[in-house]
């Protein structure tokens, strides 16, 4: 039977954008790009209007984050995967090392596995669904994971490695689906980094990074040391960190940016601000999220992937569905009913639902999509 089961009106959620990244853009980013139609979009991103749409970006983030002294906001081209191979670049002198523990944990490591000019980096894995933080370890100078692993839904601690400041070694943790939904301690990291397509609720295509004196200085030092023993490192000009900070501190990119990117992640950390910061943001997070873990414990048919509560993530929450209800067809019949991206992450490849509740997703639409999904599984049964 190819009947396709319609959800009442009164019950869907206003808005049915429940992606992970890509996410729900508020209406008022939208009108932003409207109200800058004449004097932004279309003009140089070296003069003053655009440049001061990344300044209010830098401004922005650096109230958000409560930045410490000396710490910078630095943002560049190409999102948070091309962060990782400038850290791999500019950032890891000889040797790093990884936790990890799902897809996105895995790519960096695997950058920098791949880089000819750097050693094989120590691994610290851990099974899907739950986290595995890097260990103290002799000769490394880099400590990286993920603070919310994307693919899983699962949060780690951001906290450094015990002993790794007194060795030198600088802690790079992954923001990208954290910043901005969960709360975080930036003086733990030297560079946190993330993309604006998740909790800023932007568009993708840039990167966006915290920066502690600490980064700044291996940057310099890598890049320097790489000049002059040439053969040994190329840092090609797109990857230099050194060149984005530059760049940064003049309200600039490298290359040129999308412009309406810039705009809507400006009118999205304004609207966080505005609203309370971190603390508001991270626990209207926190109350969406709660509202689909409690769903689901009580559910006959659902229960959370992860399954340590205090690593569940506030941001991407996971939730596997009892083999007899498909997720597959839960996700088709939603997607019929204008609810989109609940899938879990394909290569995990478990019968899942996995929903962005990021701050732009309104805490009494997690509540619609409960019904929603109650509803359709109801009808499937059928
Ligand atoms: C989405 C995501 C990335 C990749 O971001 P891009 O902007 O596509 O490069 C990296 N890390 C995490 C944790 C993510 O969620």
């Amino acid at each position: 039977m190819a009947n396709t089961i319609t959800i009442p009106q009164s019950m869907l959620p206003e808005d049915g954008r429940f992606g992970s990244g890509p996410s729900k853009i508020r209406e008022a980013q939208v009108r932003a790009l409207d109200e800058g139609a004449h004097t932004l979009l279309g003009t140089s991103h070296r003069q003053s209007p655009v440049r001061q749409v990344v300044a209010s970006i830098r401004e922005g983030l650096s109230s958000f984050f409560h930045l410490p002294d000396g710490y910078e906001i630095v943002l560049g081209n190409g999102g948070a995967s091309a962060f990782w191979d400038m850290a791999c670049a500019s950032l890891i002198s000889r040797r790093a090392a990884f936790g990890t523990y799902g897809s996105f944990s895995t790519k960096f490591a695997k950058s920098a596995a791949s880089a000819p000019f750097l050693e094989e980096p120590v691994i610290y894995a851990g099974e899907p669904g739950t986290f595995r933080l890097p260990e103290y370890t002799e000769d490394v100078d880099a400590y990286c994971w993920a603070h919310n692993e994307t693919s899983t839904g699962v949060a780690a601690p951001v906290r450094r490695v015990a002993g790794s400041r007194e060795q030198g070694a600088v802690t790079l943790v992954d923001g990208t689906s954290a910043a901005g939904a969960l709360p975080v301690d930036v003086s733990q990291t030297d560079a946190y980094y993330f993309s604006p397509q998740k909790a800023f609720g932007s568009d993708g295509g840039l990167w966006i990074a915290v920066l502690s004196p600490a980064a700044i200085e291996r940057a310099s030092e890598v890049e320097h040391s790489a000049t002059l023993e040439g053969a040994r490192r190329w840092v090609p000009p797109f990857l230099s960190l050194s060149a984005a900070i530059e760049n940064s501190r003049k309200d600039q990119t490298l290359n040129t940016p999308a412009v309406a990117t810039l705009i809507m992640l400006a009118n999205q950390i304004r609207w966080l601000n505005d609203n309370g910061g971190m603390d508001w943001s991270t626990a209207r997070c926190a109350k969406s999220a709660s509202v689909l873990y409690d769903w689901a414990a009580r559910s006959q048919y659902a229960q959370p992937f992860v399954a340590d509560t205090d690593a569940r993530s506030h941001s991407v929450v996971t939730i596997d569905l009892d083999d007899a209800v498909s997720a597959k067809q839960v996700v088709a019949a939603l997607r019929d009913n204008g609810i989109v991206d609940t899938s879990g992450y394909r290569k995990l490849g478990r019968n899942q639902l996995r929903i962005g509740v990021f701050p732009s997703v309104e805490p009494a639409d997690v509540v619609a999509l409960t019904s929603c999904i109650d509803y359709v599984v109801e009808r499937l049964a059928e």
